[in-house]
């Protein structure tokens, strides 16, 4: 991690230019079938039972999958399906069906326990949670996320197909040998367009095939404009896939400056907190799900930004001068690259990194210890805010290619926000008991802060302040109207979420 400059944060930038290279209709096939998120219970199918390492075993009727101050968990009064009376051979296939299908739910994942879906209802809570919850079940209700399943980026199977046919997945194949024009290899640097952050990599000309796109479209009121793009693609994928990990690890601060510097000041503070604690959490593990979390936000951002040559070498490209295009006095980056960089940005990025981030903060949450709290929401938060980001760029390119619908990779884009509800949910069931932000700021109140999640004095200052923004009545009233008119793409939509005292899941679009 100490490559992760944590330098450089000290001054705001401009605002950031906000905009996307048009990745539409892509949908995931590596994400289940969307299901309707009732206030209970997030449906989703598997084919086969998860083979999750960190899943905890299933204990069976030997211990105790119930509050022991449940009544009902008393012998006399024995539950589940063994002792319900006669089952047909249909009963019992349909019960094991069930309990795959449905999965643990939050608490009985924390507590280690079996979860038993109540047959009479198998929509509804578990017999757990039925058993200790009882009319104060708003309190913590009976939800089935699991934070390894969350989707924490727009999934897509392949690269967008207008701008090349070539690539049919996310898998990382150079253009083959008899594609290319000339063996002349020419190197050029590029940037995003928003802020100055220049990767230079080897590119060669090739011979287009059929679908290959050689121009640059933009929409103007009088209709598409074109200008041509010269034949260029990355000569080496994977070798520049290995220079752009170091890339990554450079850019860090300047894109949280860039992205947050100008922004709300709960984003701003949370952030370069979230960010200086990369080097200070104690455990190896937090320092690591944070650093992860911040290289997969990167990411995040960098497939949601246009990117022009700004090298010398152009290429023979042309800059567009065109008030209506993204790319106004620039020389695009060839569109066929842009696909190279999808392949390269989910391959070897936003995949295992995603999944890197969603096994670490797994642990730290089932782990159950005070210490990782901080830790806990830092990661969250960022998580939560790049979720708005994402929704956000979705639905300008849905308006700027003129689509019918709200997004323009609807699947992708709800099973994100089905991942926001995941940590959003988790969030809360480890918040039970103390609130961190609605304690008392006063002496008591800082010693059981301080006590509740093992914080310094600095953080208990930092913990203090975030409830000061969060429950400034200005900042509140931005928050209410934000999510009454639910504007999911703003930057305050899911983050405000941490700080309900009674959160329940939103409808999902
Ligand atoms: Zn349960
Ligand atoms: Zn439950």
């Amino acid at each position: 991690m100490a490559n992760l400059r944590i330098s450089g944060l000290a001054a705001r930038p401009g605002p950031s230019l906000l905009s996307v290279p048009p990745l539409l209709r892509f949908l995931p096939l590596s994400i289940p079938p969307q299901l309707t998120l009732s206030q209970r219970i997030n449906r989703r199918k598997k084919a086969k039972p998860p083979t999750d390492p960190n899943k905890p075993p299933s204990k069976r009727s030997h211990s105790s999958t119930r509050d022991p101050s449940s009544p009902s968990s008393s012998s006399s009064t024995p539950r589940g399906p063994k002792r319900r009376g006669a089952y047909t051979d249909e009963t019992k296939k349909r019960n094991t069906a069930l309990t795959r299908i449905l999965k643990s739910c939050i608490r009985c994942r924390m507590n280690r326990g079996r979860c038993n879906p109540d047959e009479s209802d198998p929509y509804g809570p578990c017999l757990t949670c039925k058993s200790i919850t009882g009319p104060t079940l708003c309190k913590m209700p009976c939800y089935r996320y699991i934070i390894t399943d969350a989707s924490l980026y727009r999934e897509q199977r392949a690269p967008y197909q207008v701008y090349s046919r070539r690539w049919q997945s996310m898998d990382i194949i150079d253009i083959p040998k008899n594609d290319w024009a000339s063996p002349e290899i020419r190197w050029i640097t590029v940037s995003p367009n928003h802020i100055r952050l220049p990767f230079r990599f080897p590119v060669r000309k090739f011979t287009p095939v059929e679908g290959d796109l050689l121009e640059e479209q933009w929409m103007t009121p009088h209709g598409k404009k074109t200008v041509p793009v010269p034949p260029y693609a990355l000569a080496d994928m994977h070798a520049t896939a290995a220079d752009m990990k170091e890339y990554v690890e450079r850019i860090i601060s300047d894109f949280i400056l860039s992205t947050v510097g100008n922004e709300d000041l709960l984003l701003w503070e949370t952030y370069t907190k979230a960010f200086r604690h990369i080097g200070s959490a104690k455990t190896p593990e937090e320092r690591s799900l944070l650093g992860n979390t911040f290289r997969l936000w990167v990411i995040c951002r960098l497939i949601s930004n246009p990117v022009h040559i700004c090298g010398e070498d152009k290429l023979g490209g042309q800059a567009i001068e065109s008030e209506d295009s993204l790319h106004n006095g620039k020389v695009p980056m060839p569109m066929i690259m842009t696909a190279q960089f999808e392949c390269i940005n989910y391959t070897t990025f936003l995949r295992p990194w995603s999944k890197a981030v969603l096994k670490q903060l797994n642990e730290l949450v089932l782990a159950k210890r005070r210490d990782y709290w901080l830790t806990i929401y830092y990661a969250m938060f960022v998580l939560l805010h790049s979720c708005a980001m994402m929704t956000r760029r979705d639905e300008e390119t849905a308006r700027q290619y003129d689509m019918k619908t709200r997004y323009a990779n609807p699947e992708s884009i709800r099973a994100h926000h089905t991942g926001a509800q995941t940590m959003l949910a988790h969030f809360h069931f480890i918040n039970k008991g103390v609130i961190p932000f609605s304690l008392p700021h006063n002496v008591a109140g800082r010693q059981e802060l301080a006590k509740a999640a093992n914080l310094t004095d600095e953080q208990v200052n930092f913990v203090w302040r975030t409830a000061t923004l969060a429950h400034d009545p200005e900042r509140v009233a931005r928050m209410r109207y934000v999510r009454e008119r639910g504007l999911v793409g703003h930057d305050l939509y899911w983050v405000s979420m941490l700080y309900d005292k009674e959160w329940a899941p939103q409808s999902n679009d």
